[in-house]
């Protein structure tokens, strides 16, 4: 710690490694590509870890692209979902060659129908479906339900595979769907998996071919003690529903989520009768999920201090905003000046953070072995406003 300063991510390869072959490994010699969603930690070197693996990509940005290149990673193994994809990284992610499209609505379809065509190319197609199931998490990370933003209906769907079977811009690839985050439960992923084969059955008989299925991201990880999907029995039961279809995941979470902690270290100890805050130097900026979806994180003292006091604590940060804490209501004992380490903090944690209170990014290190390496520097203070300017007079 002292090495790196608070506070800090660390992340570790060998489990990051583990987690990505459990997926792998589950499908044997079926036909599969497992495209880690790059937004749920998208530092280089844990890129660069998993394109060495053969990984593929899930990418929502032409910057996501640029950073898998950068890292090492393969473009025609990247799928580009999103619901804004702009006509310029449409043209780009042509130019570059990307494995598919995921397409969520008629106007995206009809923009890269004309880039391409604009481009003559043919752009590599898949539409993701919305189900309409319960993924049974929280509203804010659900997206396979008719209300939300995500995806087009069946019905919208089969229009557009048609308007795109007719089109010579567009070649129709695979059918896409991912129905939320932090999903615990199989039974969500298998009822949105026996729409979708439907669905492509029925397309199929029209003269539609889909050659591969997306199944999405989504699996949980389990945060404390709760139960979570055993991955190699949902694939085999995938893979027994599929038959010879090509199969796509997109896991960021499983990946990466019980890879990563985030340690802070203690500033002040405040007591009152009704509340006890350890106010620490990390902050909902650094690792919002608490403050966003009152997400849990485990706190584990990383060195027990003998003159520690044993309370029930709020763990606090320094922004101003009541909304700023990283756990509640822990019993743990603490010191001034003792780091906590906040678990399973590696995915949606750095990617989230922000430079709120003008509070620099903190660093991310990699363990490996018995080697840590600094993957990305604590920003300084003074790149925090090197891109911007004062008024003339
Ligand atoms: C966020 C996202 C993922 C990854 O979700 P996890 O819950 O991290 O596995 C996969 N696909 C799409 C389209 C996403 O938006």
């Amino acid at each position: 710690m002292a090495a790196y300063d608070s506070p800090l991510y660390i992340y570790s390869r060998a489990e990051i490694e583990a987690n990505w072959l459990e997926f792998d490994q589950a499908f044997g010699d079926h036909p599969h590509l497992i495209c880690y969603a790059v937004k749920a930690n998208s530092n280089i070197a844990v890129l660069n870890v998993l394109a060495k693996m053969g990984s593929g990509f899930d990418i929502v940005s032409i910057g996501e692209l640029q950073r898998v290149i950068a890292a090492g990673g393969n473009p025609t193994k990247c799928v580009f979902s999103g619901v804004a994809k702009t006509s310029s990284e449409i043209q780009q992610a042509l130019e570059i060659g990307i494995y598919c499209f995921n397409v969520e609505s008629a106007g995206e379809l009809n923009r890269i129908e004309s880039v391409a065509s604009a481009m003559s190319v043919q752009a590599p197609i898949s539409i993701r479906v919305n189900p309409d199931v319960d993924a049974k998490t929280h509203p804010y990370i659900s997206t396979g339900l008719k209300e939300n933003k995500f995806g087009v209906d069946v019905e919208v769907s089969k229009a557009l595979y048609h308007k795109a079977q007719q089109s010579d811009s567009l070649n129709v690839c695979g059918m896409d769907c991912h129905i939320g985050s932090q999903i615990t439960e199989v039974s969500p992923f298998i009822d949105a998996l026996d729409k979708v084969l439907a669905l492509i059955s029925e397309l199929s008989a029209e003269g539609v071919d889909i050659k591969h299925l997306d199944l999405g991201g989504g699996i949980g990880i389990a945060y404390d003690d709760e139960q979570t999907i055993d991955i190699a029995s949902y694939i085999q039961e995938a893979l027994a529903k599929a038959g010879d279809l090509k199969i796509l995941l997109e896991p960021g979470r499983a990946i990466v989520g019980n890879a990563g902690i985030f340690v802070t270290q203690v500033e002040y100890l405040k007591q009152s009768d009704k509340k006890s805050f350890a106010i620490i130097d990390g902050a909902m900026n650094d690792l919002l999920r608490p403050a966003l979806y009152s997400a849990y994180h485990k706190a584990v003292v990383v060195e027990q201090n003998p003159n520690g006091v044993t309370d029930a604590w709020d763990l606090v940060g320094p922004v101003c905003e009541t909304g700023d804490f990283l756990a509640k209501n822990r019993t743990l004992t603490l010191a001034q000046g003792d780091y906590v380490a906040l678990m399973s903090a590696g995915a949606y944690g750095f990617s989230m953070s922000s430079n709120y209170n003008t509070r620099p990014r903190v660093a991310e290190v990699m363990v490996s072995g018995e080697t840590h390496t600094l993957v990305r520097k604590r920003e300084s203070i003074e790149s925090l406003f090197e891109n911007e300017y004062t008024l003339n007079d």
